[in-house]
């Protein structure tokens, strides 16, 4: 598979999944009012926008013909059927983006998550935990977003989400929101200090320097 990460101009690209409730969307939010230089990749989703959502912002709201048909059409880098809706991530907004030299951040669920590794294998996988299972139960209901049954659906889909926090380099537990907030930053921080990013932003430094790219 054609894989995109080791192009001079690539930003890094984020992945960030969690359980519904795991408090992922403030995190994310938080972390872009911090760095606005990172930018959030708005997916498609024929869910129904939830109140305060609006089109383009959250995400791309559609019917399921007009999702099928972009699908079909090659228009996802990835996508998945997520408790009965289907999300995906726009292709072109990701290689626009990638190939200003952008930082990405996806925050999508798992099975998005393994699809883009296959095609950025330096994507940053970073699963964001809730403190306990009460925690996460408490948190859904009292975001008040979801039907009850809907709530339901999201806990017993929580254990499968979190089975899968292995496959991710980072984990942050989601206890206290100022410390995962940093804890996040510092993760953002580190991987732009990492040698191919610091080497493509510094390129004339790095030619003065002498220092040679060796990136496997
Ligand atoms: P929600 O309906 O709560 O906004 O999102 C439900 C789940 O779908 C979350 O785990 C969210 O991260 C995931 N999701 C959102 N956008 C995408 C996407 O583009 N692709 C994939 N695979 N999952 C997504």
């Amino acid at each position: 598979m054609q894989t995109f990460d080791h192009t001079p101009s690539s930003g890094s690209l984020f992945l960030v999944v969690a359980p519904s409730g795991a408090g992922k969307s403030s995190l994310v939010n938080a972390l872009l009012q911090q760095q606005p230089a990172i930018k959030l990749s708005i997916s498609y989703t024929t869910r129904q926008p939830r109140p305060g959502e609006e089109n383009g912002r959250e995400y791309f709201f559609t019917d399921v013909e007009d999702f099928l048909t972009r699908r079909d059409a090659g228009e996802f880098l990835e996508w998945a059927e997520v408790f009965g809706n289907y999300y995906g991530t726009s292709r072109i907004q990701i290689a626009d983006q990638m190939a200003a030299g952008t930082d990405v951040l996806l925050e999508i669920d798992w099975q998005g998550a393994q699809q883009i590794k296959k095609q950025f294998p330096h994507a940053v996988g970073i699963f964001i935990l809730p403190p306990s299972i009460d925690v996460l139960e408490e948190r859904l209901k009292k975001r008040g977003q979801d039907e009850p049954h809907v709530i339901t659906r999201r806990l017993l889909a929580a254990g499968g989400e979190i089975a899968h926090a292995s496959e991710f380099e980072y984990v942050i537990i989601n206890q206290e929101f100022t410390v995962a907030l940093s804890e996040l930053s510092a993760i953002v921080k580190a991987t732009r200090c990492r040698f191919a990013q610091q080497s493509t932003r510094n390129a004339s430094l790095f030619a003065q320097l002498g220092i040679h790219a060796n990136l496997s």
